[in-house]
């Protein structure tokens, strides 16, 4: 690696900051809290460790092979993030199961999701609502293929499951679970994608992970990328139990998973937690599948 590299990269590490509002700690000894300061100082160190990994160990975008200036946003880059299709408080979905409307940000408005607004299809689920990121496409995309490899994604990911998980009503749940998998599925593995996510998520919202609560107790001989949705309906049904009903009864559930693609998982758990009394169950995954924008 050439210095010059090196010094291009720095540069352009420092604008990365510039962006992210990254500010130094010695330009925060006005702040009136020690605890603020102690907080700023953490997030300043964590950003800037990132941001020099990224200079060091330089990656490429899994969409585009450019260069990923910050470490934060793994597996992809600045612009492939901001191409990618992100659901926005303002879009218009349906409030239970998410989905959003034909014509996707055309049919953006200004107001948050609306209670009333309804799809027809999802009424009799067990879960309470179900969110996405957005679109499985681009960066999101790339992140739930990169995350089957290893266990490890960037804080821009987090952070953007984490805007969901801070808004009505998920901004109620009270215990934070992955979408177990079998434990022959995990060994074969090495980890549990969905338990990652939602161990990160569980930090970044100050709440209780629970990983050992749901268990998966049927195992899955076909890759369920190549079922279809009856397929992936018997293949989940029964596959989820409580082991501990006594900490589910009366939570409230942020389920949370890489990719939503019918839809049965999440229904299988749900029915799973249901059956031993949680209060909600709010699934939250990082894609989901099968929508498109029209602009
Ligand atoms: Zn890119
Ligand atoms: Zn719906």
């Amino acid at each position: 690696m050439s210095p010059g590299f090196l010094l291009r990269d720095f540069v352009v590490c420092l604008a990365c900051l510039s962006r992210s509002g990254v500010h130094l700690p010695a330009m925060n000894f006005s702040a009136q809290h020690q605890a603020d300061r102690t907080k700023v100082f953490k997030q300043s160190a964590s950003r800037i460790y990132d941001s020099l990994l990224a200079v060091l160990y330089p990656m490429r975008c899994a969409c585009c092979g450019g260069n990923v200036e910050c470490r934060a946003d793994l597996p992809a880059c600045d612009g492939c993030w901001k191409q990618t299709w992100l659901f926005g408080v303002g879009d218009l979905m349906c409030w239970k199961c998410g989905a959003p409307a034909p014509g996707g940000t055309v049919a953006r408005r200004a107001v948050p999701v609306d209670e009333r607004v309804r799809c027809g299809r999802c009424d009799d689920e067990a879960w309470t609502v179900a969110r996405s990121v957005g679109a499985y496409d681009g960066a999101l995309k790339a992140a739930v293929l990169s995350l089957k490899r290893e266990p490890y994604t960037g804080g821009r990911l987090i952070e953007a499951m984490a805007v969901w998980g801070r808004i009505a009503p998920l901004n109620e749940a009270t215990r934070v679970m992955g979408v177990p998998l079998h434990p022959t599925r995990k060994r074969e593995r090495g980890f549990n994608q969905a338990a990652i996510l939602a161990a990160r998520l569980a930090t970044s919202l100050a709440l209780p992970f629970d990983d050992a609560s749901l268990v998966r107790t049927k195992y899955a001989q076909q890759q369920r990328a190549g079922m279809d949705a009856q397929a992936r309906l018997e293949t989940t049904a029964g596959a989820f139990t409580v082991s501990r009903p006594r900490l589910i009864k009366g939570e409230r559930i942020l389920l949370v998973d890489d990719v939503w693609t019918t839809g049965a998982t999440a229904a299988a758990c749900a029915r799973a937690l249901c059956e031993a009394e949680a209060a909600d169950v709010f699934v939250l995954t990082i894609a989901r599948a099968g929508v498109h924008s029209d602009v």
